[in-house]
């Protein structure tokens, strides 16, 4: 797959998958803009791409707020006079009860994973039309499916970008921007050799997932030549969705 001089934005690209992600598109040759609401970490991830030989551009962007997405995507335009791709991956949770939970977080989870893909969206799309098309690609989650307790707000926000995601599939195909999204199951952010042998054998893959699956479903979704892919949810998890839980 060759992404040279395609150019891609990754929300919440500072670290953990987002930054897997933007780091997979630069080794692919392409232009990446690093979005993220911590800034430094999003200085970190330009830094390693530089490093590796690559082309990135970090930039403060909370993507909740309406004022910074369109400042993110102009800048983005002024920069590199296109936009080709976005990944929208930019995401919080927050585990509370549902008889605890306070309006105000369940605003700031929804604002920013269905509100921000939303807004992220509508404002790249308006550059991609320009270019003669683009691709999008929503980072959901299994837990749009199915849930452990204490999960309402997350699980109502991922929920919300799969229906967000066919919805733009058809409203935006005439304009030829695809848009899909990949449910992600356990993926390991942190130190993968801490994990013990039943977090990786309960999966039916023999393994917890890493953000490297993640990024290479991004580029498979993103490559020009699979164009017949849209309003689809790619789910990557292991196996775990597809597992019989009842007790013995
Ligand atoms: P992390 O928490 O490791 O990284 C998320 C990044 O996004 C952080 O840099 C965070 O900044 C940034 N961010 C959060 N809110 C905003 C915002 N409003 N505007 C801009 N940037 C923001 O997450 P993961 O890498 O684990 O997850 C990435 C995505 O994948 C999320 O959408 C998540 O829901 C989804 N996912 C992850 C799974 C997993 O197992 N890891 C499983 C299923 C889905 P800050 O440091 O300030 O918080």
């Amino acid at each position: 797959m060759d992404f040279k001089d395609k150019v891609v934005v990754v929300t919440g690209a500072g670290r953990g998958i987002g930054r897997s992600i933007a780091r997979m598109y630069a080794r692919h040759g392409a232009k990446v803009v690093i979005a993220d609401r911590n800034f430094q970490d999003a200085q970190e991830t330009e830094r390693l791409i530089k490093e590796e030989g690559g082309e990135a551009f970090a930039i403060f962007a909370d993507v909740s707020r309406p004022e910074d997405v369109v400042t993110l995507m102009k800048k983005t335009e002024e920069i590199y006079g296109r936009l080709d791709i976005l990944i929208n991956n930019a995401g919080i949770g927050c585990w509370k009860s549902p008889y605890d939970l306070t309006v105000e977080e369940w605003d700031s989870v929804i604002n920013t994973n269905l509100r921000g893909t939303f807004l992220c969206s509508r404002e790249a799309a308006k550059i991609m039309r320009k270019n003669g098309g683009g691709s999008i690609v929503n980072i959901a989650s299994t837990r749009a499916i199915m849930s452990e307790p204490d999960s309402e707000s997350y699980a109502a926000s991922k929920g919300g970008i799969l229906a967000l995601t066919h919805a733009l599939a058809v409203s935006l195909g005439p304009d030829r921007i695809r848009v899909n999204a990949i449910s992600p199951g356990w993926i390991e952010t942190g130190d993968y050799e801490k994990l013990r042998e039943i977090d990786h054998l309960q999966h039916p893959a023999g393994r917890v997932g890493k953000p490297e699956d993640i990024a290479r479903a991004c580029l498979f979704l993103t490559d020009d030549e699979n164009g017949f892919i849209t309003g689809a949810n790619l789910v990557i998890d292991g196996g775990m969705t597809r597992k019989m839980i009842y007790e013995p």
